[in-house]
């Protein structure tokens, strides 16, 4: 069946101050997830609204700098700072410039974390695809050393919150990995809905990605193996999805697919940097590990812009975000794609 990419526009009517009492109208446009149902809605002036704090990207500068002498991520401190694994064959595992150790703070049976560089402060833009996939094979290596330990820990996660305003902690640039016996809700409600789709004969990814190449307007770049389009239906601002044809789970990620992905995703880094975007987040949708699902499903990354850093904390979630799970985008899909044509080429 053909995807169906429903869309409907409201307007808002209203006098903005200094008008004069006359009308001027704005259009929200709502836009549903042709996979879930999820919905979001967009309207483009809000990136135009005032902000009351100016964005200070020296003032992260500074901060980063205040953390470096106490944090745990750097070399001098990883060894003697960080906590060891006690069920697997190695303490932390070391890979080059990487490290992988448990969080501190788990929020998962399996929850590690992965430092994949050395230097403790790096702007977006130059962070290079070798430290990307020096992290997300490291990863790998870590959730297939789990599969031989606790085999129904089967849903990994891998993602990334860099900054503050993303959810970071901790300023070093690192990745984190979960594995659990259930995937997380979104994970779960779109293997569930592609299953459902595929009752009809075919799957939803492929036909996606058919259907997203013949039509361009969200389509930005296709590989031999990584495909990367802007979401119809963002989660989050300036959202971008990387999508693994023919593979269902991080563990049938091979050397060749790693290497397609991070040179795609240093150039998307590279277009967020220089339009003025430093925080992000992203994260892997995987299927179960060791256990091949692609007739319905392939693995497929999100990535989100977050706001910049600044000297009062600006968050991106209200409560359409938080409670209603109905996010507020402020720029096209299309937009979005036509932008990064150039920098993903
Ligand atoms: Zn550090």
């Amino acid at each position: 069946m053909p995807i169906e990419f429903k869309r409907y526009t409201v307007v808002s009517r209203f006098s903005p101050p200094g008008a004069d009492g006359a009308e001027r109208v704005q259009e929200i446009e709502f836009r549903r997830d042709p996979l879930t149902g999820r919905w979001s809605r967009i309207n483009i002036e809000r990136a135009r609204r005032p902000k009351q704090t100016p964005s200070v990207v020296t003032a992260l500068r500074e901060l980063a700098e205040k953390a470096r002498d106490t944090c745990p991520f750097c070399p001098e401190r990883v060894e003697t700072s960080t906590p060891t694994f006690t069920l697997l064959p190695y303490r932390r595992l070391h890979r080059g410039d990487c490290w992988v150790f448990p969080n501190l703070y788990p929020f998962s049976k399996h929850h590690a974390v992965t430092v994949f560089t050395p230097q403790h402060y790096k702007p977006l833009g130059t962070i290079t695809p070798e430290e990307f996939k020096a992290g997300i094979n490291a990863s790998i290596e870590y959730l297939n050393t789990l599969k031989t330990i606790d085999r129904a820990a089967c849903y990994p996660v891998l993602a990334w919150n860099h900054l503050p305003p993303a959810g970071a902690s901790i300023i070093h640039p690192h990745f984190q990995i979960l594995a659990d016996e259930r995937p997380p809700s979104i994970v779960s409600q779109e293997i569930e809905a592609s299953e459902k789709y595929a009752e009809s004969g075919g799957c939803f990814w492929e036909e996606l990605l058919v259907s997203e190449e013949e039509r361009g307007e969200r389509f930005v770049k296709s590989g031999n193996s990584v495909s990367w389009i802007t979401s119809f239906s963002p989660i989050g601002n300036r959202e971008v999805m990387a999508i693994f044809k023919g593979k269902s789970s991080l563990d049938g990620l091979g050397p060749y697919e790693v290497e397609e992905f991070v040179e795609g995703l240093a150039s998307l880094l590279k277009y967020y940097s220089e339009s003025g975007l430093e925080s992000l987040n992203m994260l892997f949708y995987s299927g179960p590990l060791g256990d091949d699902i692609s007739r319905y499903f392939y693995l497929h990354a999100r990535i989100i812009a977050r706001p910049s850093p600044s000297t009062l904390y600006v968050n991106d979630d209200g409560f359409l975000e938080k409670l209603c799970a109905e996010p507020v985008i402020d720029m096209t899909p299309e937009d979005l794609a036509n932008a990064l044509k150039r920098y993903m080429k």
